[in-house]
Formats: C-alpha cells, sequence, structure tokens
C-alpha cells in the first residue's frame, strides 16, 4: 500500500497495489512508481521524499535490497532506480524496522527511550529502540529474534537453523504443528479438519477459531504455543531490558489473550531487572510500515 503521510503521524491519500514477486524487479519498480505518482498526485508538491519499506534485508545507507527471500532479490539498488523514476530522493528500509519507528513515534511505544516490538505474523521478527535510537547490527538485523533458537535441535526452521521461536509460534509453524497433530490424532482432529475444509488448509486462523469454539485439539495447540511464545519473551526481555515491549502482528490481532499470558510469564519468570517491563498492543495495525517509511523519508531525506 502506498501513501503520504502528514507531520502527525497520519496517512492522506492512501491507496493499494498488488506487487507479484515474478514479475521481477524491473516490474515491481514500474507498480511502486505507479502507486507512489497516484498519492503524490493527490497533492500540490511531487518532489517530497519518498519511503519505501521492504520485507527484506536492507542496506537503509544505500537503499540497496541485499537480499529478499519473497521477492527472490538479492542486491537490487532499489532506492536509486526508484529516485531515478520518480525525480526524488528514495529511503529504503526494512518493513518490521519500519513499524517499530513507527509505534516509537506515533503508536503505542510513544514516550519510551527503550522499546522493543515484536512481531507475530506467518513469520517473527522484531527490532529494537536502545536508548532513543534504533539498534541497527552490524548489517542493519538487530533484533531477528524470531531465529533466536529456544528448543535445541527442534523444529526445522526456514532459516538455516532448527529449534528457532518462529519455528513454533510463527503462523506457518502453528499451522504445521496443527496438521501433524490432526495427523497424529484424526478423531480429536475431524472437527479441526472439516472447518479448514481438508487438513492442508489448516492456518493458525483456523486453528484460533477453533479454539474459540471449544475444540479440544485446537485448544492444546494454542496452550503449548502459548507456553513457546513466554519461553521466547522471556528470553527477549532479559537480553534486550525494554521499558515496553509492543506486540505487533496478525496474530496478535487474532489472539489478543497472548499479551496477559506473555505479561504473566515476563512478571514471574524475566530477571528482577527486566521484569517490569509494560506489554502493549501495537496501535497502527496494517498501517505501520507506511508509516515508518514516511517517517524515515522525512528525517532522513527532507530538507532542513
Ligand atoms: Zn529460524
Amino acid at each position: 500500500m502506498s501513501g503520504v503521510v502528514a507531520a502527525d503521524g497520519s496517512i492522506l491519500h492512501h491507496s493499494g497495489r498488488h506487487l507479484h514477486a515474478n514479475d521481477g524487479p524491473g516490474g515491481v519498480i514500474r507498480t511502486v512508481v505507479s502507486a507512489a505518482r497516484t498519492s503524490l498526485g493527490g497533492i500540490a508538491r511531487s518532489s517530497l521524499p519518498v519511503g519505501i519499506a521492504v520485507a527484506a534485508q536492507v542496506d537503509p545507507r544505500t537503499g540497496t535490497v541485499v537480499h529478499a527471500p519473497n521477492l527472490g532479490w538479492r542486491d537490487v539498488p532499489l532506492a536509486r532506480r526508484l529516485s531515478e523514476e520518480l525525480g526524488a530522493p528514495v529511503a529504503v528500509v526494512n518493513d518490521a524496522r519500519a513499524a517499530t519507528i513507527a509505534e516509537w513515534k506515533y503508536g503505542a511505544g510513544v514516550g519510551a527511550t527503550d522499546l522493543f516490538l515484536l512481531i507475530l505474523g506467518t513469520g517473527v521478527g522484531g527490532s529494537a529502540v536502545m536508548g532513543g535510537q534504533l539498534l541497527e547490527g552490524a548489517t542493519h538485523a538487530a533484533g531477528e529474534v524470531g531465529h533466536m533458537p529456544i528448543i535445541a535441535g527442534g523444529r526445522r526452521c526456514h532459516c538455516p537453523n532448527w529449534g528457532c521461536l518462529e519455528a513454533y509460534v510463527g503462523g506457518w509453524a502453528i499451522a504445521e504443528r496443527a496438521r501433524e497433530a490432526v495427523r497424529a490424532d484424526p478423531e480429536n482432529g475431524a472437527a479441526l479438519v472439516a472447518r479448514a475444509d481438508g487438513a492442508p488448509q489448516i492456518t493458525a486462523r483456523t486453528v484460533f477459531e477453533a479454539y474459540r469454539a471449544g475444540d479440544l485439539l485446537a485448544g492444546r495447540i494454542v496452550r503449548e504455543t502459548e507456553r513457546f511464545l513466554a519461553d521466547g519473551v522471556v528470553g527477549i526481555v532479559n537480553a534486550f531490558n525494554p521499558s515496553v515491549l509492543v506486540m505487533a502482528g496478525g496474530l496478535v490481532a487474532g489472539m489478543p489473550e497472548f499479551l496477559p499470558i506473555v505479561e504473566s510469564a515476563i512478571r514471574a519468570r524475566c530477571q528482577p531487572s527486566a521484569a517490569g517491563a509494560r506489554v502493549v498492543a501495537a496501535r497502527l495495525g496494517e498501517d505501520a510500515a507506511l508509516v515508518g517509511a514516511g517517517i524515515v523519508a522525512r528525517d532522513y531525506l527532507a530538507p532542513p
């Protein structure tokens, strides 16, 4: 989606376009350019700085997409190519980091100088603001807690490792665990299979819906997910010592019950120095990355 982000963090001229990874960089860039032109057409100034958030490893200094597994891109100079097309300065930022900046400046983390944003969606991501600065890391990837192992020799992850937090509580992993559970226990799994219209179609969402409808097997999956999530969060809060943990992403929206579970795990099991961290739900929803990209463009590209 694209839009113009106002000085107060609100979005003007919101519009959505679908990108197709198999269009390649050229096709994706054409779509982004046309979306940006549509948004910018709604206001008089076409030379406004442009920010773009990408689900990828990004070098924010050069605006290069270093590696985007979902798009199949490596080393695409996105900022330079978009800037040539749009005639405006362009900043490129990783989507989780953009969301963190947005929640920090205009969302659930306003006023905090030390916060961690944990994103529970299909994958598990995160990033930290420490001492009032976004924590970067050597390759701008600090905070990738989804790939923090929680079980030695555990489930295969989508990264090169086994036993990662994401391999248990990511949306894809919840679905995978549920499919295994219904195969192992067809009798108790029948209702979930029927709800999803077939075992291969089971998703985290169908698990949560079945849980709400009182399904025992779905309830077991949710309880196990809570335990894995609590273990992961205790490690994150001990390691980063945030004053606020912001929980974002589709799984949190679908299962707000995770928040009090996470909070009580922090109180009971974190180091006493870290155990006071507040747990709050993200406020900006799906707009967070867009707002964050706008903030990055404004703060790093706009003339003073
Ligand atoms: Zn992993």
